[in-house]
């Protein structure tokens, strides 16, 4: 098979001059020709491996291109990568890899180009194509990864007991594909990683967030989370999205298993959103229930205060993960904090100055909230199911209109602290702040309109009733 189509960009041929330069053979590999194959657009992302030095490949090709880009050499790994227009080209010499029981880190040696597609994850990321002048284009597919891509499998190129335990990040990566490719894991590929799972405690941390956000990433992620837990991955990685797993029951009284449920509200957001920390959001708005779960004969089942203490938990998940501690884990607490509030409201009648107190207390984030809590509808009552969505619309048409007219979003009291204080001749003293939330109060209720007008009113009336009097100016 030739796949020279595959080569159509310049920079191909100068690869391809350059390994004859150097008197070596070079090869694309991996999941550029996977993609070109499967017709996911052209990756932006290329792997040559060289039969010989890929770091002096690479030098070379950087000679020869004509705006002499810089090469950032890994010398460790023996890989050098450069960028051209916007593909990033990765340079590595091929490989023979052998690992033994206890080292993460195999003794590498040089190896042929059959070698190097050896110790690949998945047949269908063992693809080369030849860049030789003579041969160019040409398929190089020693375990049969186009009839995989046909038949939509992964299967790992040798024994998958061998491919996982030496390096354990590929079941994670098995599982990423299945999910992004809607492919089908072979059983027996399958089977080892339940095997094996175990052996993702000493992957770290990065890496496996970096599959996890790619399987959040895709059109529906619950295929990699329902693989991961039925893999045995997940306890180790989130143990707190397996322990929503499940259904008590007592006295004939059941909860839903928040498990799936979650899993339903991650698919029903990616729908609507691209936002990788929103869908984590999703992801974790329950894991407060798990800790929470009470039976009480009068009431059934409770979850009292779970939205508190999963925002708790999202931090010492966060940290644990070495994910960013930073704004970006803010937004997924606060996601998870508010994340009965708009539902509640929804199950009543909406008022404005319940859809106020919204806006107040979420800020910017209030249309993501709304997105959360629209995905969070999983009831399969349909009577219940067009009550919520009807009221969400509701919702978020006031949330506009209350915006238009009384700006709470990130609210500013339009008395200050200091006209208090100048009004009434205060030194700095409790009354100052009950005046301010009385303001603060009677804008959300609705009592006053948001302006300056009103509040000196009030603030006069207040001021009033708590004994003060006002200087004259
Ligand atoms: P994507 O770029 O969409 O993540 P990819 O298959 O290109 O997919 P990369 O991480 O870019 O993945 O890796 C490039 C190639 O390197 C893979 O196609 C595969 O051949 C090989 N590879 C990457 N990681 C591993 C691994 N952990 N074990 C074995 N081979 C790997
Ligand atoms: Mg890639």
């Amino acid at each position: 098979m030739n796949y020279k189509e595959a080569l159509q960009h310049p920079v191909f041929k100068i690869i391809s001059q350059s390994a004859e330069e150097l008197a070596l053979d070079a090869y694309v590999i991996g999941g550029f020709v996977r993609d070109f194959i499967l017709k996911r657009g052209t990756a932006k992302d290329i792997d040559v491996v060289a039969i010989g030095d890929g770091i002096k490949l690479a030098k070379q090709v950087a000679k020869n291109l004509h705006n002499k880009p810089k090469i950032q050499v890994f010398k460790t790994y023996g890989t050098a990568m450069l960028r051209y227009d916007d593909i990033e080209i990765e340079f590595v010499g091929a490989r023979k890899e052998s690992y033994t029981e206890d080292s993460r880190n195999p003794a590498v040696e040089n190896g042929s180009l059959a070698d190097d597609q050896n110790r690949r994850d998945f047949t269908i990321n063992a693809l080369a194509l030849n860049l030789s002048t003579t041969s160019y284009g040409n398929l190089l597919d020693p375990f049969n990864g186009i009839q995989d891509l046909d038949d939509k499998i992964i299967r790992t190129p040798l024994d998958p007991d061998i491919t996982y335990s030496d390096d354990p990040l590929r079941m994670l990566r098995a599982i990423r594909f299945a999910t992004q490719l809607h492919f089908t894991i072979e059983k027996q590929s399958l089977d080892a990683i339940s095997r094996n799972s175990a052996r993702i405690k000493i992957i770290t941390n990065e890496r496996i967030i970096t599959e996890i956000n790619k399987i959040l990433g895709t059109e529906k992620p619950s295929i990699g989370f329902l693989l991961l837990e039925q893999t045995g991955l997940l306890k180790y990685i989130l143990p707190e999205i397996t322990a929503l797993k499940g259904i008590d029951e007592v006295e004939g009284q059941r909860h839903k298993d928040n498990f799936y449920h979650t899993l339903e509200v991650v698919d029903n957001i990616a729908k609507n959103t691209d936002n990788l920390w929103l869908r984590w959001a999703a992801l974790l708005h329950d894991i407060g229930k798990a800790p929470t779960k009470k039976f009480s004969k009068k009431v059934g089942w409770t979850f009292h205060a779970h939205e508190f203490e999963g925002s708790k938990m999202v931090y010492r998940l966060f940290k644990r993960l070495k994910m960013p501690l930073n704004d970006k884990m803010k937004f997924v607490q606060k996601m998870v904090f508010m994340s009965s509030r708009p539902i509640v409201l929804a199950q009543d009648i909406v008022t404005d100055s319940a859809v106020r107190r919204l806006v107040f207390d979420a800020g910017d984030y209030v249309e993501d909230l709304m997105t959360l809590c629209e995905a969070d509808i999983t009831t399969k009552n349909p009577k219940k199911f067009n009550k919520y969505h009807n009221n969400f619309k509701i919702v978020r048409d006031k949330i506009v209109e209350v915006e238009a007219r009384d700006h709470v979003r990130n609210f500013q009291p339009p008395i200050s602290g200091e006209e208090i204080i100048a009004t009434f001749n205060l030194k700095p003293s409790r009354e100052i702040g009950i005046i301010k939330e009385a303001i603060k109060e009677a804008i959300l209720e609705g009592e006053i309109p948001n302006e300056y007008e009103a509040a000196y009113q009030l603030m006069l009336e207040k001021g009033k009733k708590l004994g003060l009097t006002a200087v004259e100016s």
